[in-house]
């Protein structure tokens, strides 16, 4: 070896620690956020009624090939896609591309993001219609809201100077009231409902991509039709209230009892559909306490699962990549 070749290479294996420790920060920061994948798990928002400045309402995005399909329009929906576009880089998640929508049932704070879906993407230049896919009632409320903003919509397509006037489609909605099966298929993904269990008709939906399945559950009792719909699915997006929470609200509990799934209950349902990753979203927890004394903490949340089941499983915040 030449003093040379001596001295570099000290200095060669710096530089190699160096790099692996790069890519490990890196790979600890964002797991699987990059990984080359055609369908992408955006979630948009992971929250619950609590009004979480850390947790918008529930919305979920999956992107097959640079085009977007939304689950749920909670509260901030148009404004988290526009964060994933500029903060994680998913230019598909542009507001104006938001087109095709799924709504797993009609509770409030599932659905409060819908005026802001159907009308600012049509304001920021939108010129097609929505189309929208979920239980009966969708189509009654997609007629109330035009109502309620037809003020709205006749001082932009009437007026000469408002740009909207020369896209008066972008402000329309194609409602579909659907029926379990499939609901939707194009060359990026297929949908397919199946029935949940909860206060009102409900639905949660499998998606079937090129490269993978996602599984999303929306509200629910744990119920056989999620473990087949999952099957070894590739993800399962799940919600869950963990027993401490509960605990706390014993007011509370008959609801959760009919119409969500605990922890040890969703470890239990895990365990028999077998997804590859377990994402738990619309969890009963606060990243910061004071937001709501009855929440969990994240780490109470993974605890609580962990204990039950043995597979992948992280808990989702919002603009989270999958
Ligand atoms: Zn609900």
């Amino acid at each position: 070896m030449s003093i040379r070749d001596a001295l570099c290479r000290p200095f060669k294996m710096l530089i190699v620690s160096l790099a692996v420790l790069a890519t490990l920060i890196a790979v600890h920061q964002q797991p699987e956020a990059y990984a080359a994948s055609h369908a992408q798990i955006v979630l948009l928002g992971t929250g619950s009624p609590p009004a979480d400045p850390d947790r918008s309402g529930p919305a979920t995005a999956i992107v097959v090939n640079d085009t977007p399909y939304l689950v749920d329009f909670g509260a901030g929906v148009v404004r988290r896609a526009k964060a994933a576009v500029l903060d994680r880089g998913i230019k598909a998640l542009e507001p104006t591309n938001l087109r095709v929508v799924f709504v797993t049932h009609l509770h409030s704070y599932y659905t409060d993001g819908y005026p802001d879906l159907i009308f600012i993407p049509w304001v920021l230049g939108r010129r097609v219609p929505l189309e929208v896919y979920g239980p009966r009632g969708i189509k009654a409320m997609t007629e109330h809201l035009m109502e309620a903003y037809s003020a709205d919509i006749e001082a932009r397509t009437n007026n000469p100077y408002a740009t909207q006037r020369d896209f008066p489609d972008g402000h329309k909605v194609n409602a579909h009231e659907i029926n379990a099966g499939v609901v939707y298929k194009d060359e990026n993904v297929t949908v397919t409902a199946f029935p949940t269990k909860h206060a009102m008709e409900s639905y949660g939906y499998r998606f079937d991509t090129p490269d993978r399945s996602i599984v999303i559950s929306g509200d629910t009792n744990p119920t056989q039709a999620t473990i087949d719909a999952c099957h070894g699915c590739d993800v399962l997006i799940h919600e869950v209230q963990t027993l401490e929470s509960l605990a706390k609200r014993p007011d509370f509990q008959a609801f959760a009892t009919h119409y969500h799934t605990t922890t040890r209950q969703l470890a239990e349902l895990a365990t028999k559909a077998k997804p590859r990753l377990l994402i738990i979203y619309h969890a009963s927890i606060a990243l910061r306490p004071a937001v709501n004394p009855q929440a969990s903490s994240p780490e109470e949340l993974l605890n609580e699962v962990a204990a039950h089941f043995s597979g992948h499983v992280v808990i989702g915040r919002d603009l989270d990549v999958y």
